[in-house]
């Protein structure tokens, strides 16, 4: 199943299934701060790209709640992996929404200065980081139409990846209304 819509330029697309298999410029990492790999869609990526990830991890070090990096793509079919972290869910009066925007535009920023043309994100913070997903999909998608529609860019297609039926419904639910 696929829901997509224009913005400018560009579409935003949501799908169901596996971001390691996305053959796009970037796909965005929900990695921990240490970069050290870990579960999730995280432990997926290293194991599909291989060492060449890990070992740029390594020498670039840490990477702190809402900010980005970006690395190689070793093995994967796409070309490099913005790696962000997301906020740990509190239960949301510890600054988490503005952590959480931040990550996807942090990562957008890069995708820009990189002049990536398509870019695909999972679903950031709602694993093991326990954020609730119909709040982080209503931010999500809030910040990155906002960043379509004032961020000139070359970005030509931003792919929401959802790795359940359940996440890819409760995403297509909160796009429906935010388009009204
Ligand atoms: P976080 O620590 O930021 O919560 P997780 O990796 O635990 O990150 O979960 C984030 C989201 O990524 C969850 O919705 C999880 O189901 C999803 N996910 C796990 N593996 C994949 C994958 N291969 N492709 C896309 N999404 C994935």
């Amino acid at each position: 199943m696929v829901t997509s819509i224009r913005i400018n330029n560009s579409t935003l697309e949501l799908v169901e299934g596996d971001i390691t298999l996305q053959a796009v410029d970037a796909i965005v990492n929900a990695a921990n701060s240490a970069l050290s790999g870990g579960g999730g869609v995280d432990g997926a990526i290293h194991r599909a790209g291989g060492i060449a990830i890990m070992a740029e991890c390594r020498k670039i070090g840490r990477c702190p709640a809402g900010t980005a990096i970006i690395t190689t793509a070793g093995q994967l079919p796409c070309k490099y992996v913005i790696h962000t972290v997301g906020p740990v869910y509190g239960g949301g009066n510890r600054g988490e929404a503005a952590l959480l925007a931040s990550s996807y535009r942090s990562s957008l920023t890069l995708a820009k200065e990189h002049g990536f043309k398509s870019v695909a994100f999972p679903s950031i913070s709602t694993g093991v980081y326990s954020y609730p997903v119909e709040e982080a999909a209503a931010i999500a998608l809030r910040t990155v139409v906002d960043f379509l529609k004032t961020e000139p860019s070359k970005i030509e297609l931003l792919r929401f990846v959802l790795f359940s039926g359940a996440d890819f419904k409760t995403y297509s639910t909160v796009l429906g209304r935010l388009n009204k």
